[in-house]
């Protein structure tokens, strides 16, 4: 049988999760157990400057909601975590689901954004949005991981299973 190899995704639950922690914990719980089997592989709880949300949003400058966004961001800490499994960046931007939490509810009920999102602001979840994104940003929130070395010691692995 073909065995599909993991991906890589860097993902944030955003600081309206984090203030809450048995929430927190619910979700941390919820994305690792069936069906959704992520692996945490790095995690990390994260205090930014507002000089850190605007260059990470920087996308987005000049955008109405632009000082919002990086408000919320730096009100309190967010935690980061590097998630793994097949298709990871596709997955996990599905199981958080539209960026819109009052969207989600109708498009996507049951999704992350749609249980937790609180407003378009405070919408609890970020996903990486390609895999260049995903390099990019896991760099960015864990600098001493080495995504090359991960990728080389999961086909050892892989390997010594098939
Ligand atoms: P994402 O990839 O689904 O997170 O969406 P974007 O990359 O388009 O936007 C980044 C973040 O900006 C979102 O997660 C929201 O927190 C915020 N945002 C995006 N669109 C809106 C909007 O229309 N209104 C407000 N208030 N915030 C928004
Ligand atoms: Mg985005």
């Amino acid at each position: 049988m073909l065995k599909l190899k993991k991906q890589l995704t860097l993902a944030l639950l955003k600081p309206d999760i984090v203030v809450n922690p048995t929430i927190r914990n619910q979700i941390l719980h919820k994305i690792q157990s069936h069906p959704h089997s992520f692996t945490i592989v790095e995690q990390k709880d994260i205090l930014w400057k507002l000089a850190q949300a605007k260059a990470f949003y920087k996308a987005h400058e000049g955008r109405f909601f632009f000082e919002r966004l990086c408000g919320f961001m730096t009100s309190g800490k967010f935690t980061a975590l590097i998630l793994a499994r097949e298709d990871a960046i596709h997955y996990w931007r599905q199981l958080i689901g539209p960026t819109h939490p009052c969207r989600a509810r109708v498009v996507a009920p049951g999704t992350l954004r749609a249980t937790y999102g609180l407003t378009d602001t405070r919408n609890s979840f970020h996903g990486s949005d390609s895999d260049d994104t995903a390099k990019r940003e896991i760099k960015l929130f864990f600098p001493d991981f080495d995504i090359d070395e991960w990728k080389t010691n999961q086909e050892i692995h892989d390997i010594r299973k098939s």
